[in-house]
């Protein structure tokens, strides 16, 4: 039996995750072409099989699929755009973290030079690339999704959100959003237990337990938003504004400072100032959203 052609790709920007993404590639067969604006930076992908390009168009000459994991937007058009005209007829995803309207203008000029483009948000840090937990979201060309899937499933889960490039930067940022409000909030906690002597050690196992627990509940949360009908007879504004001002009480005497906190009692605030005293937390997306 002839064995699989595997699919030749160039990595575009050697940072961690970049590396990360090319050994992985290389660790599970691809001929892989890397280049990294700053040389010194391929030596152990070489070492496992790699080569590493002297510039970027001769990273990318050989490849079917090119991947760039650069830092932001600006350096993507710094190293795409002298390759515009190589990169005709190739299909081209970019990982590197862009802001949706980014994405959008990235696949636009894509489509304008003729190059299949697919948009990737990284929901992972680089020691989890090629592991179980790590999960990349695509958005873009489906061609691109469906003909590489294989490819991408080395790396991580790999979910499709359709066809508009900036989907999936917008999950992603939705998520990313979500993230730094949890860390954070736990970050309050553990300066307020501290106050007491008690170590974020100690704290760590109970906080990750009860935001597990509390996760359970986002189904109802978003079936409430999504009905657009906010009323609680349960736990509704009013309810939650007395615990929310211990909170801010308890945060205070403890001497932990209002950032993290601060904004959310105003929200709560302004819900109930807004005549929506019996409507429940997750009005908040209507306040966010500037539907007053
Ligand atoms: P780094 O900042 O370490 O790497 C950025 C890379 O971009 C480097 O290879 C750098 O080259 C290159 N670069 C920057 N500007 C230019 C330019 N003008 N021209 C050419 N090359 C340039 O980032 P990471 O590898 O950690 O991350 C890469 C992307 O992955 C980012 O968008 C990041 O948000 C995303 N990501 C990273 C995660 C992480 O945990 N690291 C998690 C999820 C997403 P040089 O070496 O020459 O400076």
């Amino acid at each position: 039996m002839t064995p699989t052609r595997q699919t030749a790709v160039a990595v575009l920007g050697l940072g961690p995750m970049g590396r990360a993404i090319a050994a992985t590639l290389v660790g599970s067969g691809n001929p892989t072409t890397v280049w990294n604006r700053t040389p010194g930076k391929a030596a152990e992908l070489v070492a496992a099989g790699a080569v590493s390009g002297p510039d970027a168009a001769s990273a990318v000459a050989a490849a079917q699929l090119v991947v760039v994991v650069l830092s932001d937007h600006a350096s993507v058009h710094a190293v795409l755009d002298p390759l515009a005209e190589q990169l005709k007829g190739k299909a081209l995803i970019n990982l590197t973290s862009t802001a949706p309207e980014e994405s959008r203008e990235l696949g636009a000029w894509a489509a304008g030079h003729g190059i299949e483009f697919l948009d990737g948000g990284i929901m992972a840090v680089p020691p989890m690339i090629g592991g179980p937990g790590a999960s990349i979201l695509y958005s873009g060309a489906v061609s691109v999704f469906d003909r590489f899937r294989s490819d991408l499933e080395k790396l991580s889960a790999a979910d499709y959100f359709g066809d508009d490039p900036g989907t999936a930067a917008l999950y992603d940022f939705a998520l990313l959003a979500g993230m730094y409000a949890m860390f954070t909030g736990f970050f309050h906690g553990a300066a307020m237990v501290r106050s007491a002597g008690i170590s974020a050690a100690s704290f760590a196992p109970r906080a990750a337990a009860y935001v597990a627990a509390m996760a359970e509940l986002l189904p109802a949360y978003a079936t409430v938003i999504d009905s657009g009908d906010y009323t609680d007879e349960v736990q509704p504004a009013r309810f939650h504004k007395p615990a929310f001002d211990a909170i801010v009480r308890a945060s205070r005497d403890a001497g932990v400072g209002l950032d993290i906190v601060g904004p959310i009692k105003n929200l709560i605030d302004r819900q109930i100032a807004d005549g929506r005293a019996g409507e429940g937390l997750e009005r908040i997306v209507e306040e966010l959203a500037g539907n007053r």
